[in-house]
């Protein structure tokens, strides 16, 4: 039989997350939604303090648990990942801007966690990691990445530019993808961690954005910027053959695997988030859910909030289902991007019908639902948007490749 309830260890995350979120985020969610790309959140220092101090080196968010990811064991458990899952949703039900300004809670630690050598987590677990793929004129296709590593004496040199980076100006490493040979395609992308502070790396930009407002996105160069051999995560060699090609680039694209289960969960926590308020708001007028009552005899408004919780709830289980997967090394690529695409689809849904439901309250500043739907937007574009998360679901399902079904 399938259990779908919590287990303990995971409730005590939950709870905890639960009271990061409204103890810690919402009462500044506002003050720091004014403030674009904040040089410190001073609130935060504690937490991150408590995160840099854990287990790092897996899931960004697991660092809090010391919970790790079993490495050579067949034993079936919920690990990084789903600890990850859990607090990330009742986080960004608090705020996902604040979320993503913890220092220490960085899409480029789940890549370090994804396909790192012991000795690399041991190196780079407690760094605060961005991760830098998106370039000037590489997005979507991240296959296409320009920026070059070339390998001298026991040192890499990069060259290149990326944008877009979240936490790229804040935090204390950047996981770069660069290519060792841009003859050999997807074959030749490697990561990179490229510790702040080497010299040849410089943050030259940061974006003001419709959300996420609190949170630093950088433009960073680099170079000639040099760093040890020993920074590339996972192997070095280019693969000759076809089925090696597609080997090593999904090693690469392996981080997409943990990464896009956790941005599904801020969707989900960003909805929920919208949807509590709004149910505040409406049982102030009167309008209170009532679970016991036939949908035939509830007001259109009240079905449409028990819609709106039915989805939230399947997108809720899909996104447990593929992080589970990864926990238990189970290839999950199919079921990261269903996820992905279920929950930022209907984050963004039902963010924006609060904003509607709620009129003027859900507008305004009053209330965080207007500011829900802005940071909620981005949950749909950064690590894949909605479109190519389909495409990629689709490609696995009709078993097409990249250059069968574009
Ligand atoms: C706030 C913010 C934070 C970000 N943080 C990071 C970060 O930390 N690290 C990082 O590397 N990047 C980051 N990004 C960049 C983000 O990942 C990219 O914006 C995203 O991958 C889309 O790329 P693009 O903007 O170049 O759009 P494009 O790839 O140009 O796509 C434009 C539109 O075309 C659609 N499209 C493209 N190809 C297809 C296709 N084959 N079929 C159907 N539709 C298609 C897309 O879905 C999209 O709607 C961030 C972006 C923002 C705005």
């Amino acid at each position: 039989m399938i259990n779908l309830e919590y287990p303990q260890s995971l409730k005590n995350m939950q709870r905890m997350g639960q009271m990061t979120a409204m103890g810690v985020f919402r009462p500044i969610a506002r003050k720091y939604d004014k403030i674009e790309h904040c040089d410190s959140v001073p609130e935060l220092e504690p937490l991150g303090k408590m995160i840099s101090g854990g287990a790092g080196g897996d899931n960004p968010m697991a660092a809090l648990t010391g919970d790790k990811t079993p490495e050579d064991t067949n034993e079936i458990r919920n690990a990084g990942n789903m600890t990850g899952i859990v607090t990330t949703i009742e986080m960004a039900a608090g705020c996902v801007g604040l979320m993503l300004a913890v220092p220490g809670v960085g899409l480029g630690n789940a890549a370090i966690s994804a396909v790192a050598t012991a000795e690399q987590k041991e190196r780079f677990g407690k760094l605060w990691a961005a991760m830098a793929i998106t370039e000037p004129n590489v997005g979507s296709d991240s296959a296409g990445v320009q920026t070059t590593a070339t390998l001298d004496g026991d040192e890499w040199v990069l060259n290149g530019e990326k944008i877009f980076c979240t936490a790229g100006k804040r935090g204390n490493a950047v996981v770069v993808w660069a290519t060792l040979d841009k003859s050999k395609g997807k074959a030749a992308i490697k990561s990179f961690v490229v510790e702040a502070g080497t010299p040849g790396m410089e943050v030259v930009r940061t974006e003001d954005k419709m959300g996420l407002r609190v949170s630093d996105t950088a433009a960073i160069t680099f170079t000639d910027c040099r760093i040890p051999k020993g920074n590339v995560l996972g192997s070095a060699e280019v693969a000759d053959t076809e089925a090696a090609r597609k080997k090593a680039f999904g090693g690469v694209m392996q981080t997409f695997d943990n990464t896009r289960p956790q941005v599904a969960a801020m969707g989900l926590g960003v909805a929920r988030g919208a949807l509590d308020i709004a149910q505040e708001v409406l049982s102030k007028e009167g309008i209170k859910l009532n679970y016991d009552k036939n949908l035939w005899n509830a007001s259109a408004i009240e079905a449409e909030l028990y819609r709106m919780e039915a989805d939230l709830e399947a997108a809720r289980l899909m996104t447990l289902k593929a992080a589970w997967m990864a926990d238990n090394k189970q290839p999950n690529s199919t079921n990261a991007s269903m996820c992905k695409a279920k929950a930022g689809r209907v984050g963004n849904y039902i963010t924006l019908r609060c904003v509607e439901i709620c009129g003027v309250l859900g507008y305004s500043e009053v209330e965080l639902i207007e500011k829900f739907a802005r940071d909620s937007k981005i949950l749909d574009i950064f690590e894949g948007t909605q479109q190519i998360q389909q495409l990629i679901v689709a490609r696995n399902i009709l078993g097409l490749s990249s250059s069968q079904l574009k």
